[in-house]
């Protein structure tokens, strides 16, 4: 269902009902006026403008530059110094750090999707490949590389990011993220994973599947171990590697969806529809589209 997202109702959503607080829960209030922020936005002709190198002194003037604007969509970057400006490129900054992110999407299951109702969907059955997926990824950071502040958010349509707030993940070269990235999703299916690692994947996959690995034959655990490597998790590597790269705000609308970007306080429970959407939120009947309450 295609609905109307139009600037007044992001410019309400932004000014009555938006809270800075799913953000600053990630990016923290520390050099707050050093972040870059980018946006979409509707210039005067009616088309869709992208804009970075933005930075804001608070999150109050980062809450009413959205608001005014009635952003399409917004993104967060990376702390820079001096504080990103439009006349100033981030290339020409230095670059001071930015966490740990990880960026899991259905559209990458495409082929392995099941459920009979071809791509650019969600489905229980499909959000489920998101779900185990994340479940591997969060526990490998914790245990093989001793991460501990790992918050997961819905990205609004599709996927899941995760951001690792961990103080030594803040400061990572490209090529540190680039190895962790590959060590959790190997570029290709022949790539040799750790026993620690096969371990995991297994254990996850009979604890869902109900399957006791010890009963299994040889034939048969040959079958499901080629399942497990095709499921394995499929990460966005670009999105990990890239230190600059601009991921949604929390709290923000994906303007796709019109749902609410939001912090998952439960990744094994969590479904798309348990995001609110902005009409929900500012009590908007969409078929009449007019305000209710
Ligand atoms: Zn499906």
């Amino acid at each position: 269902m295609q609905s109307k997202l139009t600037r007044e109702i992001l410019s309400e959503y932004y000014r009555r009902k938006f809270s800075i607080e799913p953000l600053l829960k990630v990016i923290g209030i520390e050099k707050f006026n050093h972040r870059e922020f980018g946006f979409s936005v509707m210039r005067e002709d009616g088309q869709e403008h992208f804009i970075r190198n933005l930075s804001f002194e608070t999150p109050f003037e980062l809450k009413k530059f959205m608001s005014e604007k009635g952003v399409l969509a917004a993104y967060v970057g990376a702390l820079f110094d001096p504080p990103p400006s439009p006349n100033t490129s981030i290339t020409r900054l230095r670059w001071l750090g930015r966490e740990l992110v990880f960026d899991i999407d259905l559209t990458d299951y495409d082929d392995i999707r099941r459920c009979g109702k071809g791509k650019n969907h969600v489905c229980p059955i499909c959000w489920r490949f998101v779900v185990d997926a994340a479940l591997i990824v969060d526990e490998t950071l914790r245990e093989d590389f001793g991460f501990s502040k790992i918050i997961w958010v819905f990205s609004g349509r599709r996927g899941v990011h995760a951001w690792v707030l961990d103080k030594e993940a803040r400061t990572l070269s490209e090529e540190a993220r680039e190895a962790i990235a590959i060590y959790i999703s190997p570029d290709s299916i022949e790539e040799p994973l750790t026993y620690r690692y096969q371990m995991r994947l297994l254990r996850r996959y009979a604890q869902r599947n109900n399957i006791i690995l010890k009963n299994l034959g040889k034939k048969e655990f040959r079958k499901i171990w080629r399942r497990i490597r095709q499921e394995i998790p499929r990460i966005d590597k670009k999105v990990t590697i890239d230190h600059v790269r601009l991921l949604r705000v929390p709290g923000s609308v994906h303007n796709a969806t019109g749902r609410i970007v939001t912090i998952i306080k439960d990744i094994q429970e969590f479904y798309v529809d348990d995001a609110p959407t902005v009409w929900e939120i500012l009590g908007i009947d969409k078929r009449e589209d007019t305000i209710l309450a």
